[in-house]
């Protein structure tokens, strides 16, 4: 399948559902899409950008000095300059506070993005529980279909390192005991080098 089927394939999956059945928006004023920063965005799945080839008014898009595969290919981010029009928001949008994750055994799930845990009361632990089942599930069967692309397994892949280096740093600010021995340990590991 083409790139372009792919995603209007996930598109299609994830039509109706949103992180909860009701407006999550309501519960932190829509905080995913207000920022102050101008240069705040969402990355583009590769081959994503094929469907802005109309970009429209409010999107912005660029490279980022994120590279991903053999070729190290710059991944693009997508900025929007205002309120989107709903239907065209990008996917990292549909499906946040999720991102697609896969494993060093190469097995390809999903995982509340650590990105979206200063922000999305839904990336909390207690409220992770509240998200809508049929929209996890979504997600997740969507990126079965979208990572059988060679290019998007590997752009998810070197993202879940970059995840995984996210929540590395992230648990040297969490408060148990184990979390601050591991911290200590990678300080280690790192001088010795
Ligand atoms: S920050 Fe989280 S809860 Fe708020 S609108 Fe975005 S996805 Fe929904
Ligand atoms: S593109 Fe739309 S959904 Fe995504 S952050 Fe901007 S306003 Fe929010």
């Amino acid at each position: 399948m083409l790139k372009y089927e792919l995603f209007e394939k996930a598109y299609s999956m994830l039509d109706i559902l949103t992180p909860l059945k009701s407006d999550c928006g309501e519960l932190c004023n829509h905080a995913c899409c207000v920022s102050d920063d101008e240069d705040a965005g969402m990355y583009l799945f590769p081959g994503k950008e094929v469907m802005y080839a109309e970009k429209p008014n409010w999107l912005r898009i660029e490279e980022t000095a994120f590279t991903y595969g053999k070729e190290e290919k710059p991944a693009l981010i997508a900025i929007c300059t205002e309120l989107c029009v709903r239907k065209l928001r990008p996917l990292a949008c549909r499906i946040f506070p999720l991102t697609p994750y896969i494993g060093h055994n190469g097995v390809v799930n999903i995982k509340i993005d650590p990105r979206a845990v200063p922000m999305c009361p839904l990336a909390k632990p207690y409220g992770a529980k509240r998200m809508d089942k049929d929209f996890m599930l979504a997600v997740n069967d969507a990126f079965k279909i979208l990572t059988q692309d060679k290019e998007i397994y590997s752009f998810v892949f070197d993202l879940s390192r970059l995840i995984d280096e996210q929540e590395s740093i992230m648990s040297c600010f969490a408060p148990p005991q184990r979390s601050q021995k591991r911290c200590r340990a990678i300080h280690r590991r790192t001088r010795s080098v």
